[in-house]
C-alpha cells in the first residue's frame, strides 16, 4: 500500500465516522462481519475484506465511491481503491 495522501483524500473535509457499529448490508440478511469501513462519499458502513460479504469493497467497485475509513473505535486511517493509498489521521 502506498502512504500518503490522494486527491481523493485532500478533498475530504469532515471524515465520516460510522453512525451504528453494524454492516448495513449484513444485516438485512443476517451474516457476520468481521471490521466496519463507513464510505467517505456517503457514510454508509459496511463490512471489511476479512468479511465473508466484503460488503465496504463491493460498495466502492459498484457505486464508484473511492475512499473508507476504518469504523472500528479507536482506529484512526482512510484507504483509497482507486489510488491503493493508504494514511492516517489525528483523531
Ligand atoms: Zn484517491
Ligand atoms: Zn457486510
Ligand atoms: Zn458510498
Amino acid at each position: 500500500m502506498l502512504k500518503g495522501l490522494c486527491a481523493h483524500m485532500k478533498a475530504i473535509e469532515t471524515i465520516k465516522r460510522a453512525k451504528r457499529q453494524e454492516c448495513d448490508e449484513c444485516v438485512k440478511i443476517g451474516a457476520q462481519w468481521v471490521h466496519l469501513r463507513t464510505c467517505q462519499e456517503c457514510g454508509t458502513t459496511l463490512c471489511c475484506d476479512s468479511s465473508p460479504n466484503r460488503h465496504a469493497t463491493r460498495h466502492a467497485r459498484s457505486k464508484g465511491h473511492p475512499v473508507i475509513a476504518s469504523a472500528e473505535p479507536g482506529e484512526y486511517w482512510m484507504y483509497c481503491y482507486p489510488d491503493d493509498a493508504f494514511d492516517e489521521y489525528e483523531a
